[in-house]
């Protein structure tokens, strides 16, 4: 037997597509060439191979070897195909049984030694294993990870003799069980004092899938409110939760199995580049948007972020995915996220505080808040003022406020609600459900038309009161939108007044 072929995945963005490893051997001198790997790669397994097989004791054939990495177009970074290379040499040199390797798939970095280190992106390639119905061997530091797909037989081993003692059924290698993380509980809105505004708010963008804006002083706990929106959302699902991990698995951090389970919150500095924000690179990593994906992205002191990262965030808010192109290569990631950005009121960050310490004139306030486009603030269904509270209330001995479980309660009633409607959260109702839903009586409708002329709102504007409107009164359990829910809805986009719309 000369030829011996291993299944192994490459890692793009956030997929993992299968990559076979074929190793042919021939006679002539002794040699070892690698077709579809990048050259800078091509020398580095070839090292890490050669020495690994010597290390092990076993025979590196003193033969020609060509492996090819098919398909040839994928991209494929230098030692996730170690071990699946290795086997492959031993295999079509007699040194395994062939047939062994059929139903595993294999993923690892050789050490010279023989070690089996661990790669990234592997959560995504057990999820493909598993749909191809084969087992995985992967590295003991990718097992947990691993694991989480639970349609997967995985198997971890420490080094190359012990794959080969497995495959030759000399040795058991254990079995990774998924372990039940614990989830454990964020920061709780009980936290939170007074703001009753806000955290009402918070509670329409929870139900309805909103963006949200929160405009105060420095202090006056944006942060601390923002951080509290994953708490009251419902729990991910089964599909939710993998589809997170699998692209924080797939980032440049790894996943994080402590947070297993839990939404996301992210809050990148505005001193951010647009490509860490929407993702990007040479080899395509997803950005925080797409961290954010299924939880919450926050962007505090939204009018600091340069122009160009808010605009590249106009597509992923209406989509729920951003496309990277890179070279030749395209690479989407999902990002259906939740925003809640935060602003200070003034350049200052003290107008309309009653201790007067303002002193910005209106021209310095308007210039301030027009670095955020039209276009992004009309996506911003919710405009809330986040006040600074007086001593009396921050005490840390008074009453407390409600806690996200409670709240939660609420959300989850109005969420269901929703499903039953339309089986999408209000926020995504696209045009023509509006209409359907979120129906006015004649007298409202003229209330809207009126308001939508004083604030000088667009089109797009107008759905979106709609919108809200619809989740205040599904918070409400009403069927039918009633006049005070269409008002309050008005009031969230205040913000938007008087503001000349820059082209979308
Ligand atoms: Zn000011």
């Amino acid at each position: 037997m000369n030829l011996a072929v291993v299944h192994s995945r490459a890692r793009v963005g956030v997929r993992a597509p299968e990559v076979r490893v074929e190793v042919h051997l021939a006679g002539g001198l002794p040699a070892m060439s690698i077709v579809g790997l990048p050259e800078a790669a091509v020398r580095e397994a070839k090292d890490r191979v050669r020495a690994a097989i010597q290390c092990a004791q076993l025979e590196f054939p003193a033969r020609r070897i060509t492996i090819n990495l098919a398909p040839a177009d994928l991209p494929k970074d230098g030692g996730r195909f170690d071990l699946a290379i290795a086997l492959g040499i031993l295999a079509a040199s007699g040194q395994l049984p062939t047939e062994a390797l059929e139903d595993w798939e294999f993923l690892g970095e050789l050490a010279l030694t023989g070690e089996i280190r661990a790669v990234d992106g592997v959560l995504a390639a057990a999820l493909a294993a598993g749909d191809c119905g084969r087992r995985l061997l992967v590295a003991p530091a990718n097992g947990a990870e691993a694991a989480l797909a639970s349609q997967v037989e995985v198997r971890t081993a420490r080094t190359l003799l012990e794959v080969c003692a497995a495959l030759e059924a000399r040795k058991e290698l254990p079995i990774v069980r998924p372990t039940l993380q614990q989830v454990t509980a964020g920061p709780d809105l009980a936290d939170v004092r007074g703001q009753m505004l806000a955290r009402r708010a918070l509670e329409i963008a929870a139900a309805g899938g909103h963006h949200l804006l929160l405009v105060g002083p420095p202090g006056s706990g944006k942060t601390l409110l923002a951080s509290r929106l994953a708490g009251i959302l419902p729990e991910p699902g089964d599909s939710e939760a993998l589809e997170t991990a699998s692209i924080a698995s797939a980032s440049r951090q790894g996943l994080d199995l402590t947070r297993w389970r839990q939404r996301p919150f992210r809050a990148p500095h505005h001193t951010a580049s647009a490509v860490a924000l929407v993702g990007g690179g040479a080899d395509p990593r997803p950005g925080e948007i797409s961290l954010a994906h299924h939880g919450v992205l926050f962007l505090d002191e939204l009018p600091e972020w340069s122009r160009h990262a808010l605009e590249v965030l106009r597509e992923p808010l209406e989509s729920g995915s951003v496309s990277i192109a890179r070279a030749a290569r395209q690479c989407e990631f999902p990002a259906r996220f939740q925003l809640v950005a935060a602003m200070n009121p003034c350049p200052c960050g003290w107008a309309g505080d009653p201790s007067g310490r303002c002193l910005c004139n209106d021209e310095q306030i308007r210039r301030y808040r027009a670095r955020i486009s039209g276009p992004l603030l009309e996506r911003i269904d919710l405009h809330v003022e986040v006040p600074r509270l007086p001593p009396m209330q921050l005490r840390t001995d008074g009453p407390s406020g409600e806690p996200s479980a409670a709240v939660r309660v609420r959300v989850l009633a109005a969420r269901a609600r929703q499903q039953a409607r339309s089986a999408a959260t209000n926020a995504r109702l696209d045009q023509s459900q509006t209409n359907a839903f979120c129906r006015l009586t004649a007298r409202d409708s003229a209330l809207l038309e009126r308001a939508v002329d004083a604030l000088q709102l667009s089109a797009r504007s107008l759905h979106r009161i709609l919108r809200v409107a619809r989740t205040i009164a599904d918070l409400a359990g009403s069927e039918v939108i009633d006049t005070p829910h269409l008002t309050e809805a008005i009031g969230y986009r205040k913000l938007e007044r008087g503001r000349e719309r820059a082209a979308a």
